[in-house]
């Protein structure tokens, strides 16, 4: 038979349960949720992931992080409406993480997207949002006619990003960044997103960057892209090896980043190479274990942390 339940021991459960109960079970707190859309690093498409990109999702409002191709199709199997997308971060203009940039405001509107949303990316954020338009004016003048769509374009709002520091602040969430290192790009961004119960920093494409240390000083959880050196795309010498080295994170130092940054937990992505075959994720897991003693998630697709 179970004791009495004094006041005293009833208040130091009920403290216990609390502090042990995810956020989400708290009264009036809903989660922040992290879904990784597509893990795979560089430009084609790949069999086993899709290209890279992430949402977070903090109240009714999803704040998109890169744009490869396929994030819509991506959002809306992870169950995450179109409509409900407020933000959209590019990290810099490489194809991997733009090319669906306009595609995704496109099909958002073509499901019934009617409210703003603003962009934030690199120059040059405005022109090449302008120019989408103006590709996609066939079929913007036609469903404004033939389905009553109000137009998108006053819907957009890019905003050029050209240094790091803070970039907005709304019931949900604070958004800032910082300029990292990813040669020969002249902009590269990382993004870290604060919210009442979690802090969550992508990294993009970087190799070891102190301001991004800097910004994920104590985050609860840092996205950061991965090399496998020694399974390094592109033959000995060539451009395209040379391209990699240089401006990517070698697995091993990204485990050395999480420490220094003091992040709660490593979640490894845009994976170069990226088909899952090449290497397994126990190999991912170990090179960042090796510096690293912290919780670490090897990424997939549509996995929500
Ligand atoms: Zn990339
Ligand atoms: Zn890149």
């Amino acid at each position: 038979m179970r004791p009495p339940l004094t006041r005293r021991t009833f208040i130091a459960q009920a403290v216990a349960a609390a502090a042990a109960l995810p956020l989400v079970q708290r009264p009036g707190v809903t989660r922040t949720r992290l879904i990784l859309l597509g893990t795979a690093g560089g430009p084609t498409p790949k069999k086993t992931r899709a290209a890279p990109s992430q949402v977070i999702v903090a109240g009714d409002r999803a704040y998109v992080v890169d744009c490869g191709n396929g994030v819509a199709r991506q959002l809306v199997l992870a169950g995450i409406p179109l409509v409900s997308i407020r933000h959209v971060f590019i990290t810099h203009h490489h194809s991997d993480h733009s090319a669906d940039y306009g595609t995704l405001l496109l099909l958002a509107w073509g499901d019934a997207l009617k409210t703003r949303v603003d962009t934030w990316g690199p120059p040059p954020l405005a022109r090449i949002t302008s120019l989408f338009f103006e590709m996609s004016r066939p079929d913007l003048a036609i469903r404004e006619r033939d389905e009553g769509r109000p137009p998108l374009e006053p819907l957009v709002h890019p905003h050029e990003v050209r240094r790091g520091g803070r970039l907005l602040h709304d019931d949900h969430i604070t958004v800032q960044c910082c300029l990292v290192d990813h040669p020969p790009l002249p902009i590269a961004l990382a993004y870290r997103f604060d919210a009442p119960d979690r802090s969550i920093v992508i990294s993009g494409d970087t190799r070891r960057s102190a301001n991004l240390i800097a910004l994920a000083k104590n985050a609860d959880v840092l996205v950061h892209e991965a090399l496998y050196v020694a399974r390094a795309p592109g033959t000995e010498g060539s451009a395209l090896r040379r391209h990699v080295l240089a401006s990517h994170t070698p697995v091993e130092d990204v485990g050395r980043i999480a420490t220094e940054a003091g992040v709660k937990m490593l979640v490894l992505s845009h994976f170069v190479p990226g088909e899952t075959p090449l290497v397994t994720d126990d190999e991912w897991l170990a090179g960042a274990r090796e510096h690293y003693a912290g919780p670490i998630v090897v990424g997939r697709d549509l996995l929500e942390i």
